[in-house]
């Protein structure tokens, strides 16, 4: 038997039983393959009927306020996928007559959709024989090739990963292949005695199957200091939304680049226009790891007498219904037990 002969065989007998599979419509095959995008399965599902939900079609989705998707995507992260995804719905809406790209270049052109999702949704719900390639398909294919060149990006194997989809089930293969990577495949700890594809897997032949893929030398990622401050005025708490970019659109308390030190801040945020300010109590730091970057947070809870452009004063109950980023995490659960805020 072939590799994707072998592949789909065991596919057919231990595919995971998962919401989104044997779906038909595109609009959910694309709604499964974007949450799944750097998160896993187990964390998506619940998200996924939820937003079907709350969206059971791409018209729904396009007519929703940008808001209330954002919220319902709070805790996923990558917040740019849910920006995205509301913007490609309404595109498809207003210019595509409600109808997906049916192939992988025309789905390409719609916002947030990348080579990867373009093949994997072509796939899937269009038949296109089109290779998925993710991370997880890349280590697969470079420890069965035992590929030996560093991998800038999965896409660096298409070549080899066109000659060896399956013509006649292009989705189902890519599926098979997320399976494999998901379940046995697994990057420090290959469980190849379970592997259907052990036979013809060239880097279990060599013993070397967790040396695979071949790592590029990596990029220290940039480090940088935060206060988040929580500033109350009248019992309200101040909050903005972030402008395009980085959790862009979602919302945040009031950051000061740096860690200056207490006495400072009074002064600093006068400057800001929040008038005089002091400080209430000092809350605990905090650090959350993005892809390139890192955030060291230190945190105070402060008081002050005006609300500077570009902020809201919201109510507790407010606050609840607004989308933040995971980032802020410690800062928005410290902000539920905040003296003074009604
Ligand atoms: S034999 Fe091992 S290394 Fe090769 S594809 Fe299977 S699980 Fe991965």
């Amino acid at each position: 038997m072939t590799f994707s002969e072998l592949l789909l065989h065991w596919y057919d007998a231990h595919r995971r039983s998962l919401p989104w599979r044997g779906a038909r419509d595109p609009y959910a095959i694309w709604l499964s393959e974007i949450m799944l995008q750097q998160t896993r399965a187990e964390t998506v599902e619940g998200y996924y009927a939820r937003f079907l939900a709350r969206f059971p079609d791409v018209r729904a989705l396009a007519a929703a306020p940008e808001e209330e998707v954002l919220k319902l995507w709070e805790g996923l992260g990558y917040y740019s996928r849910a920006r995205n995804l509301h913007a490609a719905a309404k595109l498809v809406c207003c210019e595509l007559g409600g109808r997906f790209p049916g192939t992988a270049a025309g789905l390409r052109a719609l916002p947030g959709i990348g080579p990867y999702a373009a093949n994997a949704i072509a796939s899937i719900a269009f038949g296109e024989c089109v290779p998925a390639l993710d991370g997880n398909q890349a280590r697969v294919l470079s420890r069965i090739l035992a590929w030996e060149a560093p991998l800038k990006t999965p896409f660096d194997l298409l070549d080899p990963a066109t000659a060896l989809i399956s013509r006649e089930r292009p989705g189902d293969y890519n599926q098979a292949l997320m399976d494999l990577g998901a379940t046995v495949c697994l990057p420090k700890q290959p469980r190849c005695e379970a592997c259907p594809a052990a036979d013809c897997c060239k880097a279990r032949a060599e013993d070397a199957a967790p040396d695979f893929p071949r790592k590029p030398a990596p990029v220290p990622k940039k480090e940088q200091a935060w206060t988040i401050l929580l500033v109350t005025v009248n019992g309200r708490l101040l909050v903005r939304r972030r402008p395009k970019g980085l959790l862009g659109g979602l919302y945040e308390f009031c950051p000061v680049e740096g860690w200056p030190e207490p006495e400072a801040l009074p002064g600093a945020l006068d400057a800001l226009g929040f008038g005089p300010t002091r400080l209430v109590a000092a809350l605990p730091p905090s650090k959350h790891v993005f892809t390139h970057l890192v955030w060291h947070m230190r945190g105070w809870a402060t008081a002050c007498e005006q609300v500077p452009e570009g902020f809201r004063a919201v109510t507790r109950d407010e606050l609840d219904a607004l989308p933040f980023p995971t980032a802020l995490k410690v800062y928005r659960r410290a902000a539920e037990s905040l003296p003074g805020l009604r």
